[in-house]
């Protein structure tokens, strides 16, 4: 589960890292309104972020920074009027529904922190560079060296003077020292309590020396998280972040059912059970040169009421032009979903090629009740095994 990045900051304040201030706005008076309050109480400078669960917002133009009202108006304008495409969205890009309207920093440099799971070390990292900012794939890909990468033991996390060492190792200087590496204590501290899965501040900054901070200030100012969605049932604070707003519809409505879906760009939808039998069925169906619409995994238990959503959500896909059932009964009984997809049938229609293999439990029975439904169902043929199966739906598409 991810979320926003004024909800990021909110958890990394609440966490004792300092964050500069900001609010969540709606509209563009809202902004607007946000930004005299913060001029009005001293700031000389204001930044206005989509807020939307992809990064790429900096080069998108979709990070502003404005120093008046008017400039604030037409950043909110623009960013709630225009769909976000960066890197990390689709070419479709991303509706921008909130804002945040935040004190602006002056940054003298820009450095990387984060914390992942690592699972080729099967350890959760933290990850720093004194290379933050929005080039950070590009540092990582051609200058990895200046990545820094430190396994955190899974009982004690990370030491003070692991994270003092990394610190001065990082270029901190003078009192930076203390401040970075109280937030990498604070970070470990809040990544292993929430059971995330990614937290990452980039940039991390430090501030040009001033009066009350003589060696500058060491602030967070973006904050992404990624959460275990296994976990979300003893995180409660945690969950109640999420927007759906930001999520695929499907993907909620089969989540909703009990059933793993995720939406692809091919045009073969997918009903399997089990998500290794899901892989394998994606494999397949791209060895023979056809490319899947969808992961969907009704698991083993799911009524028929689920398998019959299951085809809902698929036959909803417009890109959807072939449908390759693949189940193999084990706990789930074929003939179950022989009559999910006769209910389907009724309901919403094969319009597309429908290839069926079942196998397992009941099997006999499933084949029956197919067989009986046959009249209602034109486009459906049946496969022996599954290389025949993704053959004949790759052949079907083409
Ligand atoms: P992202 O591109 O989606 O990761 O958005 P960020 O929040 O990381 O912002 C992108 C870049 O905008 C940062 O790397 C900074 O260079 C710049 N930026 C963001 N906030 C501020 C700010 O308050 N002051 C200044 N001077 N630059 C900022
Ligand atoms: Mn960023």
């Amino acid at each position: 589960m991810k979320v926003h990045e004024y909800q990021g900051r909110q958890l990394l304040a609440d966490a004792g890292i300092p964050v500069p201030g900001g609010a969540m706005v709606e509209s563009v008076d809202a902004a607007v309104a946000e930004t005299t309050k913060l001029l009005d109480a001293g700031a000389s400078l204001v930044v206005i972020k989509a807020q939307v669960h992809a990064g790429g917002r900096g080069k998108a133009g979709f990070v502003k920074l404005v120093k008046t009202a008017d400039e604030a108006r037409a950043a909110a304008e623009f960013m709630l009027s225009n769909r976000m495409v960066s890197v990390q969205t689709g070419p479709e890009g991303l509706e921008v529904k909130r804002l945040l309207v935040a004190d602006g920093v002056d940054i003298a440099k820009e450095y990387y922190l984060a914390i992942t799971v690592d699972r080729g070390a099967r350890t959760n990292t933290l990850i720093a560079s004194a290379e933050g900012g929005v080039e950070i794939e590009t540092v990582a890909e051609e200058n990895p060296d200046a990545i820094r990468k430190l396994a955190l033991d899974p009982i004690r996390g990370i030491e003070p003077y692991q994270a003092r060492a990394l610190a001065f190792e990082l270029g901190f200087t003078g009192r930076q020292v203390g401040q970075a590496a109280s937030i990498m204590l604070r970070l470990v501290e809040l990544f292993r309590s929430t059971d995330a899965s990614l937290a990452e501040i980039n940039p991390l900054v430090v501030t040009p020396p001033s009066d009350a901070h003589p060696d500058g200030q060491v602030l967070a100012i973006d904050a992404k998280f990624t959460f275990d969605d296994n976990a979300m049932f003893r995180q409660k604070a945690i969950a109640a972040m999420f927007d759906p707003t930001e999520e695929d519809p499907a993907e909620i409505r089969a989540n909703e059912h009990g059933l793993s879906y995720v939406a692809l760009d091919g045009t073969i939808g997918c009903l399997v059970n089990g998500a290794g039998l899901a892989m394998g069925t994606m494999d397949i169906i791209k060895l023979h040169g056809g490319e899947p619409a969808n992961f969907l995994d009704v698991g083993g238990s799911a009524s028929e009421e689920a398998v019959t959503e299951a085809f809902r959500i698929i036959l909803s896909d417009d890109a959807v032009k072939g449908v390759l059932v693949n189940i193999f009964g084990g706990i789930m009984q074929c003939d179950k979903i022989a009559r999910a997809i006769v209910g389907a049938a009724k309901e919403v229609g094969f319009s597309v090629p429908l290839v069926v293999r079942l196998e397992g439990t009941n099997v006999a029975e499933a084949r029956e009740i197919l067989e009986a439904a046959r009249s209602d169902i034109p486009t459906m043929t049946t496969a022996t095994d599954l290389t025949d199966a993704a053959q004949k739906v790759c052949a079907a598409v083409s």
